[in-house]
């Protein structure tokens, strides 16, 4: 921090909402946020920021934050200290664990704290003895780290929001504008420069309108639109002929199957003018390098693995993949969610990705200084250590249930305590079950800087306890933006009110847990020293277990990089940085993306570039799973990293710089799949969604079944298994239904318990709304401004007899005839209903209510 003006000291720190990474200066005047300016210096933003950003401090700042932990005991909250808080939750825990065991909790965490945060949530509950743990992730990308990893290795984003400036033409099958506002700065740098950009959405959107083409497409028909494109591509022979034969596999395989998609199936199956179709296909053939961004709107289909998997396959026909300006570009959600994916908040695998074998157990044992044999006491059994626990799509649909797979909604839940660690559930959707599991579990814990919505939507009289997290301004840590680079993000100012920082609770919760479980918490903090929560710093959790255990994906280095940038750089930048940023991975820029080999590899920008050496950030393909191909050929990488590295996971002091040198050569051997024999769908094919509007199409492109895709898709099984299908089907086409589509805005973040909380924001954007075309708002007998009743089908078919929200009509032609379009960010206006009562209000305080909804409330 610098002293500028008088009493005024600038900070400078990161945005805390989306996973961009923009850079701010926190004004702070007597130890108080005042406001922020411009970091102009900064590359990712060049004191650009959004709406949200430009506002933050109103959200530090929210008289609507939880201000000390809360109990709600006979209908009433109680306000409690710390300890007692504590010390209840630890009671609780260990009565559960010694009537049901360690897997009868269940942790919701973050993708919203530090990776130190993070990677500390992973570790305790790793220490409890349970894989139930998951976040976000699971929700938004989980299907990108499947669909890019079984093609090329990382489920990451391939270069970096910077590098999207050095593109010739971009395809987004997103709404960049709104949803990663800053992004779309160096997008526009990209046309000012003479790029090329199509815009594929189903409603014309920011991006779209800024686009020379938009594909506006049926919802749920990705797939079929990138074959078309490639169909194209193909039959003119504009694919990269060197680029397929020497760095894919697969390649003939597919085309049989992409040929059966020319532009004029495609406009049947998807709506779009097959002229459009070619003329795409033209673009990003004499445009190259061409980037392909997508994010949410992709992931979030039953198809939405075999959707990421044909926008690899369209920049591998091109040879846009491993290039300055290509590869795909996957725009995350959360400020954290890549580093809270990376370190594992997960219930499928330690940090750094290393799985749940015994071997992956030995390596994170050996880096916590604990005996394995311990550690595994600690779980129901070995089958339960090595077993994938409960995830987040599982609880809200499962749970409840009993079982994973969601076999009846009558059997008694396994989960007996929930935790909800910055993460507003009620946002994952099929809100009616997961109301019901927040009503039957024995304790509720939300830990959060606001009262997530689960606090009101949980109808009960006891058992729910909030705890007052501070803001990621109210710590330090690191945090890694979409783009894989690791940012450190300054202290801003001291924890508000009582709130504590996730570091400090989490080692003071197994400081609770210490008085019924003697010797866990000198366990736990063993590379502390066995220091307090007060004394323990996220510089250290990062430099002493982080680095050191987190080599799958390279984060050595970043110890290197943190202690370099602050005894170094000072805040300062020469130009030179900036420009690094964007092209080839030369000299010094901000943050440190991974993989990151050592502590003096610079780091990796973009993934898959072969054509430098390692030291520069080069690095091939490396396909993991089933790198043996059935036809005999082997795709191993011959840059494969920590898994063909003698005793990588043993020996944690040995720096391996000769091993890299040795082998670490980009090779040409690494290859990409575009046939991916270990998925059901090989090659992707156009599979109409499960509840489509047009049953002749459903005829002819079915849905999944349950024995082709039941062991992949569990919730396939469940539609499979309703026995109310057919009827509903029936019911909904009596209805001539409308596709629900969703997306951000602008002003608002997330579940918007920290957006709509932001006087600022929820003025701009008080309420929600539904995007409706003028044709179908006729039919119904809508006007522009209307409130209207939007129900699902989707709660119905869960067994639920209604499940809607009450939105304010928007009558307009950015939706197509047969669209409706809801922002996200309101899930607390469920069924049309204001919790703003039920918010908890302390016994005796007269302060302002802590309803996130009070600021532009709700229609009733
Ligand atoms: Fe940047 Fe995202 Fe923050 Fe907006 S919300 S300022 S785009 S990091």
């Amino acid at each position: 921090a610098k002293e500028v003006e008088e009493g005024v000291k600038y900070v400078k720190t990161i945005c805390l909402f989306c996973a961009v990474g923009c850079g701010i200066l926190a004004k702070v005047k007597n130890g108080k946020l005042v406001g922020i300016e411009p970091w102009t210096e900064h590359p990712i933003n060049r004191g650009k920021l959004c709406v949200k950003g430009a506002s933050i401090n109103y959200t530090i700042t929210s008289p609507k934050r939880v201000r000390y932990p809360l109990i709600k005991e006979g209908g009433k909250w109680r306000k409690i200290s710390w300890e007692e808080a504590l010390d209840i939750i630890a009671k609780k825990m260990m009565e559960i664990r010694e009537k049901y065991g360690p897997d009868a909790v269940f942790f919701a965490g973050s993708a919203h704290t530090s990776n130190e945060g993070a990677y500390l949530m992973r570790k305790f509950m790793a220490f409890w003895g349970s894989n139930n743990i998951d976040h976000q992730a699971r929700i938004c990308h989980s299907t990108t780290v499947a669909g890019l990893g079984n093609t090329w290795g990382y489920g990451a984003m391939t270069n970096n929001f910077n590098d999207m400036r050095n593109s010739k033409a971009i395809i987004f099958f997103s709404n960049p504008a709104e949803a990663h506002p800053v992004s779309f700065f160096h997008i526009m740098e990209a046309k000012r420069r003479g790029a090329k950009l199509i815009c594929a959405d189903p409603r014309f959107s920011r991006t779209a309108a800024v686009s020379d083409l938009h594909l506006q497409f049926r919802p749920g028909t990705d797939i079929a639109v990138v074959w078309g494109i490639c169909h194209e591509i193909i039959k003119n022979g504009w694919y990269d002929e060197n680029f397929i034969r020497e760095r894919t596999y697969g390649f003939e395989k597919a085309r049989e199957v992409i040929m059966k998609y020319p532009p004029e199936i495609v406009e049947e199956i998807t709506g779009v003018p097959a002229e459009k179709i070619k003329e795409a296909a033209y673009i990003l053939a004499h445009n190259k390098p061409a980037t392909l961004q997508y994010a949410m709107g992709a992931t979030q289909h039953e198809v939405g693995t075999q959707n990421i998997r044909a926008f690899a396959i369209l920049q591998l026909l091109l040879g846009n993949a491993g290039k300055p300006g290509g590869g795909v570009n996957a725009f995350r959600g959360h400020d954290n969610v890549q580093g809270a994916t990376d370190m594992c908040v997960l219930s499928h695998t330690l940090p750094s990705y290393y799985g749940l074998s015994e071997k992956a157990w030995k390596h994170w044992a050996k880096v916590w200084g604990v005996d394995y044999e311990w550690l595994k006491s600690r779980f129901a059994s070995k089958d339960f250590m090595e077993k994938k626990g409960f995830t987040m799509s599982c609880w809200s649909l499962g749970a409840l249930a009993g079982t994973e797979h969601y076999d009846g909604i009558d059997q008694p839940s396994p989960i007996k305590m929930l935790f909800l660690w910055g993460h507003s559930t009620p946002s994952i959707g099929n809100v009616k079950a997961v109301k019901k599991a927040y009503e039957t579990v024995e304790m509720i814990v939300v830990v959060d800087p606001f009262p997530e919505s689960a606090v009101a939507l949980a109808e009960r009289d006891d058992g729910i306890i909030l705890l007052p997290a501070c803001t990621q301004w109210e710590t330090s840590g690191s945090v890694t933006n979409s783009g894989r680079q690791v940012q450190w993000r300054d202290k801003v100012i001291d924890p508000l009110y009582e709130s504590k920082s996730d570091i400090w609770i989490i080692f003071s919760l197994v400081k609770a847990l210490d008085k019924y479980d003697p010797g866990l918490y000198e366990k736990f903090t063993k590379n502390f020293g066995g220091k307090s929560p007060d004394e323990i710093t996220p510089e250290e959790v990062l430099d002493k277990e982080i680095t050191v255990g987190a080599r799958a994906i390279g984060m050595i280095g970043q110890k290197s990089w943190r202690l370099k940038r602050q005894k170094e750089y000072d805040y300062t930048f020469d130009p030179e940085t900036l420009r690094s940023m964007a092209g080839p991975c030369k000299g010094e820029y901000w943050g440190l993306p991974w993989p990151c080999w050592n502590e003096r590899h610079p780091g990796t920008p973009i993934l898959y570039r072969n054509d430098i050496p390692v030291w520069e950030g080069g690095h091939d393909f490396r396909v993991k799973w089933g790198t043996k191909a059935p036809d005999g050929e082997s795709l191993l990488s011959g840059v494969n990293g920590h898994d063909q590295m003698p005793g990588w996971t043993t020996n944690l002091e040995t720096d391996y710089s000769d091993w890299l040198d040795k082998n670490m050569v980009p090779s040409g051997r690494g290859r990409a799949r575009i046939f991916a024999w270990n998925l059901p769908d090989p090659v992707p094919v156009h599979r109409e969604p499960l509840w489509t509007p047009k049953p002749d199409l459903a005829e002819k492109y079915p849905a999944y079944e349950d024995e082709v895709y039941g062991k992949f898709h569990f919730r396939v099984k469940i539609h499979a298994k309703s026995y109310q299908m057919a009827w509903l089907k029936k019911k909904l086409y009596e209805y001539s239904p409308l596709v629900w589509t969703s997306g951000r805005q602008v002003e608002h973040h997330g579940g918007g318990s920290m957006t709509r909380n932001n006087p600022i924001l929820a003025e701009f954007q008080p309420e929600l709304y539904v995007e409706i075309n003028p044709e179908d708002a006729i039919e119904r007998g809508i006007k522009d401004g209307d409130l209207c009743m939007v129900v699902s089908f989707r709660g119905v078919e869960l067994g639920f007899t209604h499940a809607h929200v009450v939105a304010k009509a928007k009558v307009t032609s950015a939706v197509p005839k047969g669209v409706v379009f809801l922002p996200f960010h309101w899930a607390g206006v469920f069924e049309g209903k204001s919790y703003v009562e039920r918010f908890p209000r302390a016994e005796g305080e007269s302060g302002e209510s802590l309803s996130p909804y009070a600021y532009g409330d709700t229609p009733n």
